[in-house]
């Protein structure tokens, strides 16, 4: 078998030694869970609900070391490893909500009854990414068990800790077994196999649009299910109009946290040009005043770059003829540390406004009016999210309608509640998760009719 050993991004000392799963231990898997589903449907409801309350409860009592897990793992700051695992927790419980509420209709017909059913899918592929490894891994598992589903989970490589630690706390908890499975290994070997093995019902993928579109495509050889949630390049739209200090204040917030490293992250700053030199005399102070180091602090609101490789790919965006307009902090020493850096590019096709950067660099550019802020939001491939900063409620309700991303916030930078839809428009992905809806995604709809003559 072979192994890979998980590094502490802020130290590169190595943390764990990982065993990686093949292709045959991968069909092994997928052949338990395929048996295992057929139990787990029968589940009644609100059994699989306690199942799940006692497997939130679980992660709740182990909270404090899933997130220390997280932070030497991943590099994220303890407070919001802490909100990470605390988010698991609360997406369970939601989750745990679902299996008494998957309703049918009955619908009224001629000659008879017709009622449908939410019929779980079988098994579910879900293939993490290494930016949020505990939530996005919650986001696609909960759901799907709440459905009746049995899932086979795939960790990014950098960062398999927590999802093996959830897989061990959900057998404590009192799942039977195979009924959620954790398989670290690479995204080539096990990733590609939840694509091409015929008893995976669904994939759910987060990660780059590269990735996606190969699995999007793969998956359609056997018109597999595909959920998925790719990259971003949002806009955070200041109006002249706004409260101007705070959106500069927070600002570097809603790029910089997780050193960016989040697909939400609002890489665009557009700013209306009548308050466009104002705006950066403030934001100046803010983007230097980011704490960026030691993660295990609780006073830290920044940690490294997930590895050196990624440091590396984010550092060539910089090239020599790019505008810096100034950055903020970062420690000397070991780590994989890059500073939050805000830039002014020259023109609308340069690769810091066009490209996914996925780190803490950020681009202001000016903006004249309305359509023309709306204009230079929408022109991107992408649409996963993007902040709307104005005092004018026509305008904030008119902006929110007409950019093109699933998740606006006016006022604000929040993009994510358990309890409210979340996905990409145009090449930030397919299908919605979390929200209310968000176990249907792990359904088909069966129609019956009942002749009663
Ligand atoms: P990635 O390659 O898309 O990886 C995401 C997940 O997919 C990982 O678990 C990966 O496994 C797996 N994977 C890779 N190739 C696969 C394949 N052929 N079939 C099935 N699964 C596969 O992302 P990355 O290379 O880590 O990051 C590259 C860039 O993607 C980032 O810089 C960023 O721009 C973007 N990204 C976006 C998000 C997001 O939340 N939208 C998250 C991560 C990255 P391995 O770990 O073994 O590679
Ligand atoms: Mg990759």
């Amino acid at each position: 078998m072979t192994t890979a050993q998980v590094l502490n991004p802020a130290t590169e000392q190595v943390v764990a030694t990982v065993e990686l799963v093949g292709v045959a231990e991968t069909d092994a898997a997928i052949e338990r869970a395929q048996r295992a589903a057929l139990t787990w449907r029968e589940v009644a409801p609100g059994d699989r609900a306690r199942l799940l309350r006692r497997f939130a409860e679980a992660v709740d009592a182990d909270l404090e070391r899933l997130a220390q897990l997280e932070v030497s793992n991943s590099g994220h700051t303890i407070g919001n490893a802490r909100w990470e695992a605390g988010n698991v927790r609360d997406v369970l419980h939601y989750a745990a909500g679902m299996p008494e509420r998957l309703l049918g209709h009955q619908i009224p017909v001629a000659g008879g009854v017709n009622i449908t059913f939410h019929e779980p899918l079988g098994v579910v592929g879900v293939i993490v990414p290494w930016n949020f490894p505990m939530p996005i891994a919650a986001w696609g598992f909960a759901p799907a068990l709440a459905a009746g589903n049995t899932v086979v989970l795939k960790p990014a490589e950098l960062t398999p800790l927590t999802a093996i630690r959830l897989g061990e706390l959900a057998l404590e908890a009192g799942l039977p077994e195979h009924v959620f499975q954790v398989l670290p290994g690479k995204g080539s070997v096990v990733g590609q196999r939840f694509v091409t093995h015929p008893a995976v019902r669904k994939v759910v993928f987060t990660g780059s649009t590269e990735v996606g579109t190969q699995i999007m495509a793969g998956c359609a050889q056997q018109v597999k299910r595909v959920t998925l949630e790719l990259g971003g390049k949002s806009a955070n739209i200041v109006f002249a109009d706004a409260d101007l200090a705070r959106a500069a204040a927070t600002a570097p917030y809603g790029v910089f946290d997780n050193a960016g490293q989040d697909c939400c992250a609002r890489s665009r700053i557009l700013v209306q040009r009548s308050v466009f030199d104002k705006f950066l005399e403030l934001l100046e102070p803010a983007v230097r005043g980011v704490r960026v180091g030691d993660p295990t602090q609780e006073s830290t609101e920044m940690g490294p770059l997930i590895s050196a490789a990624h440091r590396d790919r984010v550092a060539a965006y910089i090239e020599p003829s790019t505008k810096v307009a100034f950055t903020g902090a970062r420690p000397d020493g070991p780590g994989f540390w890059y500073p939050p850096t805000v830039v002014l590019p020259d023109a609308p096709t340069d690769r810091v406004l066009t490209e996914e950067v996925f780190g803490p660099v950020v681009a202001v550019l000016p903006f004249e009016d309305e359509a023309d802020a709306i204009r230079i939001a929408n022109d991107t491939e992408y649409g996963l999210s993007g902040s709307i900063w104005t005092n004018d409620v026509g305008r904030a309700l008119r902006v929110s309608r007409a950019v093109e991303a699933g998740n606006l916030s006016v006022n604000s930078h929040s993009s994510v509640r358990y309890w409210t839809p979340f996905g990409g428009f145009k090449q930030s992905g397919l299908g919605r998760e979390l929200g209310p809806d968000a176990a249907l995604a792990f359904t088909e709809t069966k129609n019956v009719f009942i002749a009663t003559q």
